[in-house]
């Protein structure tokens, strides 16, 4: 005898997926289509409740989204470092994207937004804290210390881990640091990591397009974030020749696990999300 069994349609799957569906229940299946339809039918309306509670709470008590509460936390613990922030544009020039040895034969290249020819969105912030760094180690004293946490853009083939248009930060800071390096860059992914209340991480030593050998910060084999230390090659091009470290986080993979979000979407800009919560409901 065959037995048929029924899995959710497409569209329901989907539907499920949008409103945050725990991945046991997109397995299940059914004896015939109508007892399918009528678990889709209560399954739609629990997490429909749940979404709109979400939301309620967020109108009467949270107000901030948790990706700008986790950017006040990671401000207030890196501000308490002796870290300075600054905040450069979104709009790269060509000649800086190049310095970072970024050119057309290089991969990252074809993620690249152009806005016109010798313009683009800003792919990382690594160029322009760079160029803050020279012209800041004339003024102050070292250790030089700087942040910055903004947009950055770049074209991904989506999946649940890429945003085109995501946060980043990133802090980098140059002098008092011969032969420490890769102590000082583990010290700060920790203090990032406990500013930011995610504890089950781990670091690994890796590969990197850009800057060759990285330390990345891992969550259940996501990616969060990557580090670097000088010197480096590239610091010739930016003017640069003390040693330095710097790391960037991507805020929405931040709040993607801290939530155990299935797809990063949740967490980022959005007019179908609001803090997590889909809007069409
Ligand atoms: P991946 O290998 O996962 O594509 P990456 O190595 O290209 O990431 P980096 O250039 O090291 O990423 O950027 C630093 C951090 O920025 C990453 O660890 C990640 O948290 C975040 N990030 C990078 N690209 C994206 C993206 N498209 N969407 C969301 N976050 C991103
Ligand atoms: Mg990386």
């Amino acid at each position: 005898m065959v037995i048929l069994e029924f899995t959710w349609s497409k569209v329901q799957k989907q539907r499920l997926v949008e409103l945050n569906a725990d991945e046991s229940l997109l397995e299940y299946t059914f004896q015939d289509a109508k007892e399918r339809d009528r678990a889709f039918q209560s399954l739609d309306k629990e997490l429909v409740l749940a979404n709109k509670k979400h939301l309620i709470d967020l109108r009467n008590k949270g107000l901030r989204p948790l990706l700008c509460q986790l950017e006040g936390q990671l401000v207030q613990c890196l501000t308490q470092e002796g870290f300075v922030q600054v905040v450069t544009p979104h709009i790269l020039s060509r000649d800086m994207l190049e310095r970072m040895t970024i050119t057309s034969e290089h991969p990252l290249s074809n993620q690249v937004f152009w806005v016109d020819k010798n313009k683009c969105l800003r792919p990382m912030l690594a160029p322009n804290l760079y160029s803050l760094l020279r012209d800041l180690e004339r003024i102050w004293e070292k250790p030089i210390k700087i942040f910055e946490i903004g947009t950055c853009f770049r074209k991904e083939s989506q999946g649940a881990n890429h945003l085109n248009e995501f946060t980043m930060l990133n802090l980098v800071e140059m002098g008092n640091l011969e032969g420490r390096q890769k102590q000082r860059l583990e010290e700060l992914a920790h203090m990032v990591m406990e500013a930011a209340g995610v504890t089950d991480y781990v670091l690994e030593g890796c590969e990197s397009e850009v800057y060759k050998e990285t330390i990345d910060v891992v969550v259940k084999d996501l990616e969060i974030g990557s580090g670097a230390c000088g010197p480096h090659d590239l610091d010739n091009n930016w003017g640069i020749f003390d040693p330095w470290v710097g790391i960037g986080f991507g805020l929405e993979r931040l709040v993607t696990v801290k939530r155990d979000y299935k797809n990063i979407r949740r967490a980022g800009r959005s007019i179908s999300y609001l803090d997590g919560s889909r809007l069409n409901i």
